[in-house]
């Protein structure tokens, strides 16, 4: 994979440029929104790493402008913890997948494969997150070794949560996995959660309050 990361915290940076190179990824390192705006025009990338708060152009206005111009790329949104409710609306304009600060870089990998999958349509043939299990081929569920009874919608969203299980998925994340970039009412999201919940167990999956939802990973 070849990796555009833009961070302008240094030791972050090198950090994550030494991981990708040991993961034998190729990696170009920039420091602000600029350098970032201008580097992704290239179209080389295969995935953007992008820290939010940055110099010269807020790591927001380079997801807008990047997806203002068409440009597909997928992108791995990296941000401080106390950043992140504030910055619901904007992760809506185009981020895929975020990590919050600081993080395990295990967790950077895993996350940038996920992405890369997805990207490339590589689908997974499982998906599984403690007592949970998908069969993505055959939309099979089980749950605590029972077989789950479950609508699409119902489907697309465990996925989703279980995808990123142990972490809040944010509304806007689930809403996009669900109905794509069409428009939903509002309390759609809750009514397939509560479903899940009783098909599940009432404790799966927790609500966090203002973000989203948590699946939990030893379910
Ligand atoms: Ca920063």
């Amino acid at each position: 994979m070849h990796v555009l990361v833009v961070e302008d915290d240094e030791l972050l940076g090198a950090g994550m440029r030494d991981a990708l190179a040991r993961w034998s990824h190729t990696c170009v390192w920039v420091r602000d929104g600029a350098a970032a705006l201008a580097a992704a025009q290239d179209g080389a990338f295969d995935l953007l790493v992008l820290d939010l708060g940055l110099p010269k152009i807020d790591g927001l206005d380079v997801l807008k402008t990047l997806r203002r111009r068409k440009l597909g790329l997928p992108v791995l949104v990296v941000t401080a913890r106390d950043a992140l409710p504030q910055r619901i609306e904007g992760l809506d304009a185009g981020a895929d997948d975020y990590l919050i600060k600081p993080f395990h870089l295990d967790e950077l990998a895993a996350r940038l494969r996920a992405l890369h999958r997805r990207a490339h349509g590589l689908a997974e043939e499982r998906v599984e997150a403690g007592a949970l299990n998908l069969d993505l081929r055959t939309r099979e569920a089980n749950y605590a070794g029972r077989s789950l009874e479950l609508s699409r919608t119902e489907f697309l969203l465990l996925r989703a949560l279980a995808e990123r299980a142990g972490r809040v998925v944010l509304r806007e994340t689930l809403e996009r996995a669900v109905y794509g970039d069409e428009g939903v009412e509002s309390n759609a999201l809750e009514v397939h959660v509560h479903a899940l919940r009783r098909k599940l167990a009432p404790e799966a999956i927790r609500t966090v309050r203002g973000l989203g939802y948590l699946l939990a990973k030893e379910s």
